[in-house]
């Protein structure tokens, strides 16, 4: 299904400006609230990003606190009890699904990414934000999932030896595909942003954090300006990533794809 980008954000602008109890209108634009779902977690380190994934420093902190959801800490596990969960949520939401784990890990059956999708479709008053490292299996079911325009789909490329999967996201039929480079481990060459809508940048945190140069996010950003793509700078990282905040040359990049502003910053850290 092709989908039409000027009739998504008509669409969804529309519903927003008439839901004005579910809104807050900031800076010419409008906040939306963010949340996390989870119907999967845990995962298995897939490329060069995985290597200090945040994820499973938390499962396993959530798991030694004894927390039920991460009682396998950072094995793929399903949640079935919570795949319901956004239709309960009845305010508009941005949803990220899957931030502790990788929906499209080889270990989550067909079936169930399926259910996962069904819900989606069916919350079309959401905005649901998937990212994978896994594009190829994403790219193998896309025939059979249904692309409704309220799903956004995005594919991360943290070093240069990954961009072929870009040609791989533009292969998913979504309104809006994005990519996440973060964290961003080296200079990316010319990059073909053709169909993408969103490029998100940022460093790694923690303790043993990789050194994101400022050339590379400026190349980026360059490629962004010139191929008209929206771009995002999330952060530096490092060990204080608040301490060594998101501005780049004198300014926050805060640019989305839609009408819409976030109530914070986006939750990529796959
Ligand atoms: S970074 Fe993402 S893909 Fe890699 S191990 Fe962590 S959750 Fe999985």
């Amino acid at each position: 299904m092709q989908i039409d980008q000027k009739a998504f954000h008509a669409r969804y602008g529309i519903i927003m400006l008439t839901m004005g109890c579910l809104a807050v209108k900031e800076s010419g634009g409008i906040k939306w609230r963010r949340m996390s779902w989870n119907p999967v977690t845990g995962c298995t380190k897939y490329s060069l990003g995985c290597k200090n994934c945040y994820a499973e420093r938390l499962a396993k902190r959530l798991k030694d606190l004894g927390v039920k959801k991460y009682r396998n800490g950072f094995e793929v596990t399903l949640h079935p009890d919570v795949i319901s969960k956004p239709l309960k949520i009845r305010r508009s939401t941005i949803i990220f699904v899957v931030s502790m784990g990788d929906l499209f890990h080889e270990k989550v059956p067909d079936d169930y990414i399926l259910d996962v999708f069904k819900v989606m479709n069916k919350a079309q008053w959401h905005i649901f934000q998937l990212l994978t490292k896994r594009i190829e299996r994403a790219v193998a079911l896309r025939e059979k999932l249904c692309w409704t325009p309220n799903i956004w789909m995005g594919v991360t490329v943290e070093e240069k030896r990954y961009v072929y999967r870009l040609d791989l996201l533009r292969k998913i039929p979504t309104a809006v595909r994005f990519v996440s480079m973060e964290p961003l481990l080296g200079d990316m060459p010319s990059l073909n942003l053709s169909n993408i809508n969103w490029v998100i940048v940022g460093g790694e945190s923690g303790p043993n954090y990789r050194i994101l140069k400022p050339e590379w996010v400026k190349n980026v950003r360059d490629q962004c300006v010139s191929q008209g793509v929206k771009f995002y700078f999330h952060q530096w990282g490092g060990i204080n990533r608040y301490r060594n905040g998101r501005s780049f040359e004198g300014r926050t990049w805060d640019e989305t794809p839609s009408p819409f502003v976030y109530a914070g910053t986006p939750l990529f850290n796959m």
